[in-house]
C-alpha cells in the first residue's frame, strides 16, 4: 500500500487532522478534513504535491462521521464516497433525523441531571453542522469488507469514539489506517452519540471503545496511521497504557460514589476545573466510566423521575 499523509488544520482543540492518499488499483483518500477554507488549501497542496488533482481521486473513504474527518467530501467531483452507513445521516441532514438526534440528547442530558440552561446550550452547539460535508455516501462499508480498489485492505467496525468508526488493515503490509481509534499523544474520547438503529437506547461508548481497542491489539500491526499526530508502531503497548489509565479513572469514579449521585454530580467532582467550560465532553467521559462500573457490576443505576442515580453495589 502506497500511503501519503496530508496534514490539515482544524478549528478544533485537537489541532491538525490527517488525511491519507492511498494508491492501489484505485486512487483513494482516507478522510477529508473539516469544511473550512484553510483545510481546503492544505488538501489541495497535499494532493498536488503527490502529483494529483482533486478530480483524479476516485474514492473518498471515511473512518468516521466527525466534522474534522468528513468535511471536504464535497471537494471531489468524480469520487465515490465510502464509509459506514451511519455517516449518511450527517451528510443528508434530513429534518426527521435532526429532530430525533435533538430529542435523543435532550432525554440523556435530563437523565444525567444537567441544569436546564446547560441543556439548551449544549443542544444549540450541537445544532451547528456547517463544517460537515453534504455529499451522501455512494457505497456502504461493513465490518469485514474488503475495501473496493484495494485488494487485501480489510475494514473493521470499531465503535466507541464514533458510532460509525472503521479502521482499515492491509493484510500484506500489516499497516493500519486507524482514524481516531488510537492516537499517539491524546486519549480518544468515547462520545455519547445516538445508536446506529436510531432508537433511544444509548450506546455504552466507553465499553464499546475498550472492546475496539482490545480488538486492535489482536491484529498484527507493523504501523498505524492515526487520524491525528504521528504514526504508531507499538500499538499493543499503547493500547495497554490507555486501558490502564481508564481503569484508574474508573476507580476514581467508584471512590466518588460514597453516596448515590447523578452523572452531572459525578462530573463536577471528577473534573472540578474544566466541567463548566467543557461540559459536553466531560459528561461523556464520566458517563463512560459509570457504564464500565455498571458492566463490572460494581455500581447500579436507578431511575427516579426522569433522572438516573448511580450507587455502589
Ligand atoms: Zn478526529
Amino acid at each position: 500500500m502506497e500511503i501519503t499523509k496530508i496534514v490539515i488544520p482544524t478549528p478544533y482543540d485537537v489541532g491538525d487532522v490527517n488525511a491519507f492518499l492511498v494508491k492501489g488499483d484505485a486512487l483513494s483518500i482516507v478522510d477529508a478534513g473539516p469544511k473550512t477554507q484553510e483545510a481546503y488549501e492544505a488538501l489541495e497542496y497535499g494532493i498536488k504535491n503527490a502529483g494529483y488533482r482533486f478530480d483524479d481521486i476516485e474514492q473518498v473513504i471515511l473512518t468516521h462521521h466527525h466534522p474534522d474527518h468528513a468535511g471536504w467530501v464535497d471537494a471531489f467531483p468524480r469520487a465515490e464516497i465510502l464509509g459506514h452507513e451511519y455517516i449518511d445521516h450527517w451528510m443528508k441532514k434530513n429534518e426527521e433525523f435532526l429532530r430525533y438526534r435533538e430529542a435523543f440528547y435532550e432525554m440523556y442530558l435530563r437523565k444525567q441531571a444537567v441544569p436546564e440552561e446547560n441543556i439548551q446550550e449544549i443542544l444549540s452547539i450541537r445544532r451547528n453542522l456547517e463544517l460537515y460535508g453534504n455529499t451522501p455516501l455512494t457505497k456502504y462499508i461493513q465490518d469485514g469488507d474488503e475495501v473496493p480498489g484495494h485488494p487485501g485492505l480489510i475494514a473493521y467496525y470499531t465503535p466507541g469514539h464514533a458510532q460509525s468508526h472503521l479502521i482499515f488493515h492491509d493484510q500484506k503490509t500489516k499497516e493500519v489506517i486507524g482514524g481516531d481509534l488510537l492516537l499517539e499523544k491524546i486519549a480518544s474520547n468515547p462520545l455519547i452519540e445516538p445508536p446506529v438503529d436510531l432508537s433511544f437506547d444509548r450506546p455504552r461508548s466507553l465499553v464499546q471503545y475498550q472492546a475496539s481497542l482490545r480488538f486492535l491489539a489482536t491484529l498484527d500491526v507493523a504501523k498505524l496511521y492515526a487520524g491525528h499526530g504521528n504514526e504508531i508502531v507499538d500499538v499493543k503497548g499503547l493500547v495497554k497504557e490507555r486501558l490502564q489509565k481508564d481503569a484508574h479513572r474508573t476507580n476514581q469514579v467508584y471512590e466518588i460514589l460514597s453516596e448515590p449521585k447523578t452523572v452531572y454530580e459525578v462530573t463536577k467532582a471528577l473534573y472540578p476545573a474544566v466541567y463548566e467550560s467543557q461540559l459536553g465532553l466531560t459528561l461523556s467521559k464520566t458517563q463512560g466510566y459509570l457504564d464500565v462500573l455498571v458492566k463490572e457490576e460494581r455500581v447500579r443505576c436507578e431511575q427516579m423521575g426522569d433522572q438516573e442515580f448511580y450507587s455502589r453495589i
